[in-house]
């Protein structure tokens, strides 16, 4: 079977610093945190005393502040930092952030997490009238609607340019006098505000790099706000009250790092419980339990412990080797799959195995994994995945814009089982998977998007229509 092969792109990470001598430093390691949200690029913009500077490049962090010259440079009391995770075909210096806009009135610094579904619509108006691009990312958009507003202060023209942008995003802009966090109004992207036994304010997208520079967690932005942060301390402002939460239900499953809470629920414990709940939805007799490591690890352990049966270590991950995403081809990116992964031979020869996946995507891992197992001696691989079938496109921040990329989308569950080859499959249900996450939202409200899931798509999907009604044959 041939699928089309594209990367996933635009779940990136950013992290904020104000009021901190050591801002780019601090940011830095803000962002080693939340590498697993992009590894294709990185960049900080420091702001010393109103002068704006920054420094990114293609690569993981380390690689691209890979002499400590680059971060010295940075110096000033306020940062911002993104690392990018992209398509193949949008690749290049030019979109990797964070963006740094000069003027003759005043310069600012922009990072951005998501995607927006009326960027191509906006970027025709705004270069109809003359506006210059210089990515092909939409992040650029908010600048040219800033600029184009004729609001008085900066917080209102950005207030301007928020209510015209449709999508997924959470922002950071680093301007001479304040750096603003906002978050569109689903919140389908987290956004965390902590502060440093300093006083200083740290904006990030997970609370893991909260922890990890030594930041009390404050507060999540809410969806609509816009947060300010001067040397007076923080502001709360609210740039439209049509809100809804519908956080990404892919963040829960497999983008956030397991000791990250989002909207106050632990990463880890949801993952956990969407285990338990397979286990209780789906049960099979079996020897032992095995995670694909590290994404699925919590939700093998909820399985093994809601089954009674033992959980295993029947899979080795190199850890030196990228993710296998990253890789352009299909044959590349299986051979990445058989260098990341071992199963060990003395734990699964001869054993009845269920092998617990939080998500198929195409399918070219978990059939790898499943071959893997077996070559190594399994005698059954019963496979059970800790999500619903992903059957849907998303359009709010991962680039699968396309069905024919879903193996869900095309084949049945006994199709896909008899494809990758298992004794058995089985999936989440979206009960499952909403009581396991626990948001416990105002019904008829769960708090997701589980649009990937279901098609149902939290806001009108503008340049995006078109796609869907193109999918479904319309
Ligand atoms: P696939 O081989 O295409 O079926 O990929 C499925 C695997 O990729 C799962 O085991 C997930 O851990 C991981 N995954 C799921 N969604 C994404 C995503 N948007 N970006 C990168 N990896 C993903």
């Amino acid at each position: 079977m041939s699928y089309e092969v594209r990367g996933l792109n635009e779940e990136c990470g950013i992290f904020g610093i104000w009021g901190h001598q050591d801002a780019a430093k601090v940011t830095y390691f803000g962002l080693h945190a939340l590498q697993h949200r992009g590894q294709e690029g990185a960049g900080i913009v420091a702001n010393d005393q109103g002068e704006l500077k920054g420094y990114r490049d293609l690569g993981l962090l380390a690689e691209v502040f890979d002499s400590p010259e680059h971060l010295e440079a940075l110096t000033g009391d306020a940062a911002i930092g993104h690392v990018r995770y992209g398509t193949s075909g949008s690749g290049g210096i030019n979109n990797i952030q964070p963006f740094l806009f000069k003027f003759y009135d005043g310069n600012f610094a922009l990072a951005h997490n998501g995607n927006l579904v009326n960027a191509k619509s906006l970027r025709r108006e705004v270069e109809k009238t003359g506006g210059i691009f210089h990515s092909n990312s939409d992040t650029e958009i908010l600048m040219h609607l800033i600029r184009k507003s004729e609001a008085l202060s900066f917080k209102e023209r950005l207030k301007e340019a928020l209510n015209q942008i449709k999508g997924g995003f959470a922002y950071l802009l680093l301007t001479e006098d304040a750096m603003y966090a906002t978050l569109d109004p689903n919140a389908f992207r987290p956004l965390a505000i902590g502060q440093m036994k300093s006083g200083a304010y740290v904006v990030a997208s997970e609370t893991c790099a909260l922890d990890t520079v030594g930041a009390t967690f404050v507060r999540d932005v809410e969806p609509g706000e816009l947060i300010t942060i001067t040397d007076s301390g923080m502001e709360i402002d609210i740039y439209t009250d049509e809100t809804q939460y519908s956080i990404c239900a892919m963040e829960y499953i497999y983008f956030a790092r397991p000791d990250s809470n989002i909207k106050g629920i632990n990463v880890h414990s949801a993952r956990k419980n969407m285990g338990k709940n397979l286990a209780k939805e789906c049960r099979v007799e079996a020897d032992m339990v095995i995670g694909v490591p590290n994404s699925s690890l919590s939700a093998a352990s909820g399985y093994a412990e809601m089954s009674g049966i033992p959980y295993e270590m029947g899979l080795i991950k190199n850890q030196y080797v990228g993710r296998t995403f990253i890789q352009p081809t299909q044959e590349l990116r299986e051979e990445g799959v058989r260098m990341k992964l071992s199963a060990v031979r003395g734990v699964v020869e001869g054993q009845r195995i269920i092998l617990v996946d939080d998500s198929i995507v195409r399918g070219t891992t978990i059939r790898r994994i499943v071959k893997l197992l077996k070559d190594a001696g399994a005698k059954e691989v019963h496979v059970r995945i800790s999500a619903p079938p992903l059957k849907y496109p998303c359009f709010y921040g991962i680039d699968i814009e396309n069905k024919k990329e879903l193996i869900a989308a095309n084949l049945s569950v006994s199709e896909i089982r008899d494809e990758i080859n298992a004794d058995s499959l089985e999936f989440l249900s979206e009960e499952g998977l909403i009581e396991a996450v626990g948001l416990n939202l105002d019904a008829p409200y769960t708090g997701l998007c589980m649009a990937y899931f279901n098609g149902d798509y939290p806001t009108k999907l503008y340049d995006y229509e078109s796609n869907l009604l193109v999918e479904q044959g319309v």
